[in-house]
């Protein structure tokens, strides 16, 4: 879980900084935006399997942050608009 919480946040990090630079990617930001929110529904369940039915009580925002997470998964480009973006980017110089 901490593995999956770092490489999003160094995703999404070399994407600000490329963004600065004046030279982000549509990949880059892709790449940063389908491995956060695919990171955020895996970490959350993962985190509620742990603490069993504490982690479903109101008690922890957990059960909150798992409900939230799902939409993140489709508006601003669903994570299957997003792996065509990263696709495409690969596939176009081979002419495939
Ligand atoms: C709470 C909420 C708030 C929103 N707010 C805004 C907003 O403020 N402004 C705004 O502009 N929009 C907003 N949206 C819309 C959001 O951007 C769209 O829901 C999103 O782009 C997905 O489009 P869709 O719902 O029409 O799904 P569809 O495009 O019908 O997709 C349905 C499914 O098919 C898949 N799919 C579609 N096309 C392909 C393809 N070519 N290849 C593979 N799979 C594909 C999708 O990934 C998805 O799984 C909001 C949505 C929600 C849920």
């Amino acid at each position: 879980m901490s593995l999956e919480l770092k490489a999003a946040e160094l995703l999404t990090m070399h994407a600000a900084w490329k963004l600065d630079q004046g030279n982000m990617t549509d990949t880059d930001a892709a790449m940063a935006k389908l491995k956060s929110t695919e990171m955020l529904g895996m970490v959350s369940d993962e985190a509620i399997q742990i603490l069993g039915g504490m982690g479903l009580m109101d008690e922890l925002p957990l059960e909150r942050i798992w409900r939230d997470h799902r939409v993140e998964r489709i508006w601003d480009g669903t994570s299957e608009i997003q792996r065509h973006i990263i696709s495409r980017a690969l596939l176009r110089p081979l002419e495939a």
